[in-house]
């Protein structure tokens, strides 16, 4: 079945880091999603048009639909990112994918590592407030690369469920607040009966983590995966 093509209008643009693009898009009158899905973006091309996709990072609720993306260099959606203004139309389709966090689970794992805290992002701002035991590992590269601390810390200051870990894994020398240097496999928690994991970001990290938790029996309906 064809997917409904939608366009929205850029509301705002920033970077948080220096190639971590935040996009607020217009949300379509009747867009319904569930935390952890994903769009496709269409990137014009006057051979045939491609797409690529981004993970929503804003929550069902919110008034936006947000994207979280990497510039990548000389990348076919990149470019027409960085070079997008506020106020400039993106078409998408979607909603897509099956990366969510199912009903009745007694405790959810976070593990992501670069843009691939777009989708943990929006399921983790949805359950802030539940009592749902959390934890975030997010691993990126040096503190240069450090985004969305503030919002973690505060989200974490009113609902103590949520335990939070950055891993930093090129910082030779990092602060002593850094509790965890190094990259996440080195730093993954254990995962109890009923409690699920949700694993995103690049191929090599992904199958390397699902290998670890598979290896100490973990059912694979407790481990869920994202790559991108
Ligand atoms: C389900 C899903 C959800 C996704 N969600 C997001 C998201 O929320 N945010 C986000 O930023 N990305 C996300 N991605 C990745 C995204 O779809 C694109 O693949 C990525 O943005 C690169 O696209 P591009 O057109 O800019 O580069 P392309 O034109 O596809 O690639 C150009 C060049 O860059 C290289 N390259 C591509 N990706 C990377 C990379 N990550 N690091 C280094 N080199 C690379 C390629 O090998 C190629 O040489 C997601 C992917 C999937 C499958």
């Amino acid at each position: 079945m064809a997917l409904h093509m939608h366009s929205s209008h850029i509301i705002r643009k920033y970077f948080m880091t220096e190639d971590m693009l935040v996009l607020k898009l217009q949300k379509p009158d009747g867009f319904t999603f569930k935390a952890g899905q994903f769009v496709q973006v269409q990137v014009p091309d006057p051979e045939k048009p491609v797409f690529r996709a981004y993970s929503i990072c804003s929550t069902p609720t919110d008034p936006t639909l947000d994207l979280c993306i990497k510039i990548v260099p000389g990348g076919k959606a990149s470019m027409m990112f960085a070079a997008a203004s506020e106020g400039d139309t993106i078409s998408f389709r979607g909603p897509l994918g099956h990366f969510t966090v199912p009903e009745g689970i007694a405790g959810a794992h976070f593990i992501a590592t670069g843009a691939g805290i777009s989708p943990i992002l929006s399921m983790i701002r949805e359950r802030a407030a539940s009592t749902l035991p959390m934890t975030l590992l997010f691993g990126i590269r040096s503190l240069q690369d450090v985004c969305l601390h503030e919002e973690f810390l505060s989200l974490q200051k009113d609902y103590p469920s949520l335990q939070l870990t950055y891993c930093l894994s090129r910082e030779p020398n990092p602060p002593e607040s850094w509790q965890k240097p190094g990259r996440v496999t080195t730093h993954l928690p254990k995962i109890l009966p009923q409690e699920h994991v949700f694993i995103c970001g690049s191929p090599e990290m992904v199958k390397e983590v699902r290998a670890f938790y598979m290896n100490q029996g973990i059912d694979k309906q407790q481990i869920h995966l994202e790559i991108f």
